[in-house]
């Protein structure tokens, strides 16, 4: 259980409270070693430090600091890129036993809770003040605040209300030194040099683990409607989006195909309309039936939409978002090869074309299913492997032809990682996104937080 680990600090953790160990079987302890990535290294055997508190979170990392310990920090372990991975003779220190709402502050509408309180359990507080949280994905259910700002988490709605980063106003974080950083505590304005709140968002738990978050409420939007719309060509998508921006208040627009949609539907989502078009988006916006429908017939009309399908109630808005938030989850047993890209928005249709013949030319014997955020430029494209292929000899192409889709993204000055962060999959990529000089800082920056460099090691980039 022990295997690897420095003995300075398994003799430290001795002046440990009893139950700051995590006692699980082999199982659930191999489980806290792993996230949603699909990542299959040697099975972490422990130990799970789980802290009740920040001064837990302190002793720990400095106790880490002082000996050379590696520390991986895990929250809910939904990330898809392998940044909550750990492996033997590395500690992995799970939040979970920090998952209170701390307070609400009425006038500031502001919402203070510990690190494993999960997406949807803030939601669901902030509509009980009567206010809203905006951030949201399929994952809501087990993905916790604390790795959502740790890798600036998006989702759905990011169109109208942007990441995760919009809505930390104060950030509670333990530097690897053991250092108990404030920042920013709920101000609105606060014009006082680097706002280092904003360098630990999206850090992927390598500068600091994030113990308390003060988030941003709004105003909850009028009541939603769904419309699902198909599609002759991959062409007509920007252009939908286009047209029903600028006539309805959108706050989703959602891009899937036909092969996407046949996975959800296996897995028990119900077809939206009898025809079968190659492509399908899916936009909610503030209810206005009316309006809707006449932007749907311009656009039949335009040739650009087939086929269609409006939310008539709640339940209904409900089924028609299960087509594409069930995506993911229908995939998951082929352990597929996954890609999270984006392109300026108005580069959308160029980089479709592109990638496309990369794709058709590269990967012509593979099933890629393409999905996304598409009204924020932001593709999911996944790869499932063939049968009768070892799962490394398809890995190893997925990674030969992900390195020419790096070169067709830094042609478009895109990103290789939209909202999925670079954890340890997408480390051998970051070069075609972020200029060398830049990757420098980010190491020096890195050794101001963390100079013995325990925190997440090999994350990010190599350490
Ligand atoms: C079905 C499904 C759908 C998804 N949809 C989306 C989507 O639409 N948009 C999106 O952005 N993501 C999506 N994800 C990915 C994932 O849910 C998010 O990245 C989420 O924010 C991860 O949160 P987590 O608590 O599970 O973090 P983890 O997976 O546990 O960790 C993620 C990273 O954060 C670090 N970390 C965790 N907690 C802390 C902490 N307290 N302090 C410092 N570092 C920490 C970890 O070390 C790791 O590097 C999806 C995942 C699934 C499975």
């Amino acid at each position: 259980m022990i295997r690897g680990l420095p003995e300075a600090f398994l003799r430290g953790l001795e002046d440990f409270p009893e139950d700051a160990l995590f006692e699980g079987n082999a199982d659930e302890v191999a489980a806290l070693g792993r996230d949603a990535s699909g990542r299959r290294g040697e099975a972490f055997v422990g130990p799970v430090v789980a802290p009740r508190d920040a001064e837990g979170v302190a002793a720990l990392l400095s106790l880490a600091t002082r000996t050379g310990t590696r520390i991986v920090p895990v929250g809910g372990r939904t990330g898809l890129s392998g940044g909550a991975a750990a492996e033997p003779g590395e500690v992995v220190l799970s939040l979970h036993r920090m998952n209170r709402i701390l307070s609400f502050d009425e006038v500031g509408r502001l919402l203070t809770v510990q690190p494993a309180v999960t997406t949807q359990a803030i939601q669901e507080a902030a509509k009980e003040h009567g206010y809203f949280y905006p951030v949201d994905f399929a994952s809501r259910g087990s993905s916790q605040i604390g790795g959502n700002i740790a890798t600036n988490a998006g989702g759905i709605k990011v169109l109208r209300y942007g990441l995760t980063r919009n809505w930390v106003a104060g950030l509670k974080v333990v530097t690897a030194t053991g250092q108990l950083l404030d920042l920013n505590r709920g101000l609105v304005k606060n014009a006082t040099g680097y706002d280092l709140r904003h360098l630990f968002i999206g850090s992927e738990g390598t500068l600091g683990v994030i113990v308390e978050a003060t988030l941003q409420l709004t105003d909850p939007p009028r009541q939603q409607q769904v419309m699902v719309l198909g599609l002759e060509s991959l062409d007509a998508i920007v252009e939908v989006f286009s047209s029903l921006r600028r006539g309805l208040m959108l706050s989703a627009f959602e891009f899937f195909s036909s092969i996407a949609l046949r996975h959800v539907l296996a897995a028990g989502a119900r077809k939206p309309f009898d025809s079968d078009p190659p492509y399908y988006v899916l936009a909610e916006f503030d209810e206005d039936e009316a309006k809707a429908e006449s932007l749907f017939e311009a656009c039949v009309s335009q040739g650009l939409v087939c086929d269609g399908v409006l939310s008539q109630s709640g339940g209904q808005a409900a089924a028609l978002w299960r087509l594409r938030e069930g995506i993911t989850e229908s995939l998951a047993q082929y352990r597929p090869y996954k890609n999270d890209i984006a392109v300026r928005v108005g580069d959308v249709p160029a980089f479709l074309e592109r990638i496309n013949i990369l794709f058709e030319r590269e990967y012509p014997r593979f099933e890629v299913v393409w999905f996304g955020h598409i009204g924020d430029g932001n593709l999911h494209v996944s790869v499932l492997p063939p049968p009768g292929w070892s799962r490394e000899a398809f890995e190893e192409e997925c990674e030969r032809v992900t390195h020419k889709l790096g070169e067709l993204l830094a042609e478009f000055g895109g990103s290789i990682s939209a909202e999925h962060g670079i954890g340890l999959l997408k480390r051998p990529y970051l070069h075609y996104t972020r200029s060398s000089a830049e990757v420098e800082l980010m190491r020096q920056m890195k050794r101001v937080f963390d100079p013995a460099g325990i925190l997440n090691p090999g994350k990010l980039f190599a350490s």
